[in-house]
């Protein structure tokens, strides 16, 4: 497995995850929220993005 860098605080993870919001790869600690969205399909919101209401609120109407 690559190890890849967060885009966000720079630590080494091997699971990024995709901000949905922003699309910085991002870790485990930097991801404020999960959600599934199908069987094969989750999203993740960034603790930066979670700040900011308005694209906190379109990742929860999110379908
Ligand atoms: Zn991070
Ligand atoms: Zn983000």
């Amino acid at each position: 497995m690559p190890i890849i860098i967060c885009e966000r605080c720079s630590a080494e993870t091997h699971e990024p995850e995709k901000c949905k919001s922003c699309g910085k790869k991002i870790c485990r600690n930097c991801v404020k929220s999960m959600k599934k969205l199908h069987k094969l399909e989750r999203i993740a919101i960034c603790k930066d993005c979670w700040g900011d209401m308005a694209k906190r609120s379109k990742f929860k109407s999110a379908r």
